[in-house]
């Protein structure tokens, strides 16, 4: 790849148990994007820092990456922002991106913001949108600002890399495609791997159903549910479709339900294959979590309720007449709607 030209650069996320984080090939389908509108010359390349990659190591590549940038070390087992920043200082100095972006992880939250620092320029967090400037070949950096009231374009125009996160799930992950890449393994400073911190202990977090940000049909509840009791309708349906249950803040903080089902701005941002959402109002920040889903159901009794304006399918009334109904459906022709969905 042509160093000299103008690259992207994608921090990508390898998993404890050595797999890549699908937001990686979201973010590189993405770079491959902006690539092209930077120019015709304009690579992209992904880095991977981990103690033992158990994925074909070219698998970027068929998602638009130019190479793949791989570093294995046992110090990388556990994530470690410490290593992680050393190593990209090192590359971004080398390589001098363009355009550096990482998924919104814990991970890419936790070492982006000390690289950004290290490298003396700006980042973005949390976008929603990336696309390049016509004329400028700046990055257009989209995110939700001042409490998601206002949706916010940052611009770095005198600094480099331009540095972006991006929640997992904002772009879809392109369709593979046969094309040929180089798989780098840089030689660096043994001191690049030392560190102050040690993983002593690792818990994986245990929860009986699918997390809500990798369910094909997620089933929501908000407010007008009126009750925590009314989650257990919404687990009946979504068991009966196989997905899992969501949730708005208002229902989190009223300790119906647990944090790890709320979906939105200050939640998880999922894009399942159908999304009921039922006694929501459609706040723009429970829509930051879910409006790339790819069928949306309303469910509420108020018709001038926002979220029926997104949804494509809108069912005006109360969730406790309609949503029994729909189960009482769903049983007598199972058949049918499982083929649908
Ligand atoms: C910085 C910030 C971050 C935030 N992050 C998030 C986030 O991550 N996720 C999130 O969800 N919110 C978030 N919020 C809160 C958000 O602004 C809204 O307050 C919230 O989404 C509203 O939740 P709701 O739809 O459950 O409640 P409401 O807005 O009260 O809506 C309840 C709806 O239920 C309908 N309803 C009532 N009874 C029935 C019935 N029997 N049948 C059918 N419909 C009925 C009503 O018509 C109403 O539309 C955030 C806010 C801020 C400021």
């Amino acid at each position: 790849m042509n160093v000299q030209s103008k690259n992207v650069m994608i921090f990508g996320e390898v998993r404890t148990n050595g797999r890549l984080h699908p937001a990686t090939l979201e973010l590189t389908g993405k770079g491959r994007e902006l690539a092209d509108a930077l120019s015709d010359s304009a690579g992209v390349s992904v880095v991977l820092c981990c103690g033992k990659l158990e994925d074909d190591v070219l698998l970027p590549v068929h998602y638009g990456a130019d190479e793949v940038i791989l570093v294995e070390h046992p110090s990388l087992s556990f994530p470690n922002p410490e290593v992680a920043v050393k190593i990209l200082v090192t590359l971004v100095k080398e390589r001098q991106p363009e355009i550096l972006l990482a998924p919104a992880t814990p991970q890419g939250r936790c070492v982006f913001p000390a690289l950004a620092a290290k490298c003396r320029t700006g980042l973005t967090a949390d976008c929603t949108g990336l696309e390049i400037e016509r004329g400028t070949g700046l990055l257009l950096q989209t995110r939700p600002a001042i409490g998601g009231n206002v949706i916010a374009t940052i611009k770095t125009p005198n600094h480099r890399p331009q540095m972006a996160t991006v929640r997992p799930k904002t772009f879809a992950v392109p369709e593979p495609r046969p094309r040929k890449g180089e798989v780098v393994r840089p030689s660096l400073p043994q001191e690049s791997f030392q560190s102050l911190t040690e993983n002593l202990d690792f818990t994986p977090f245990q929860d009986k159903q699918a997390p809500v940000r990798d369910a094909e049909v997620v089933i929501s509840g908000g407010k007008g549910l009126r009750r925590a009791e009314g989650f257990g309708l919404l687990r009946e349906l979504a068991d009966l479709l196989g997905g899992s249950v969501g949730a708005t803040r208002p229902t989190v903080e009223a300790k119906w339900i647990p944090y790890a089902h709320q979906v939105g701005l200050s939640g998880q941002v999922v894009s399942p294959k159908v999304y009921l959402a039922a006694g929501i109002s459609g706040a723009v920040q429970h829509l930051a979590g879910m409006q790339t889903s790819r069928k949306i159901v309303s469910v509420n009794k108020d018709p001038e309720a926002p979220i029926h304006k997104i949804a494509d399918i809108a069912l005006c009334g109360d969730l406790y007449e309609i949503l029994p109904q729909l189960i009482q459906r769903i049983r007598e022709e199972r058949g049918t709607l499982d083929v649908e969905i």
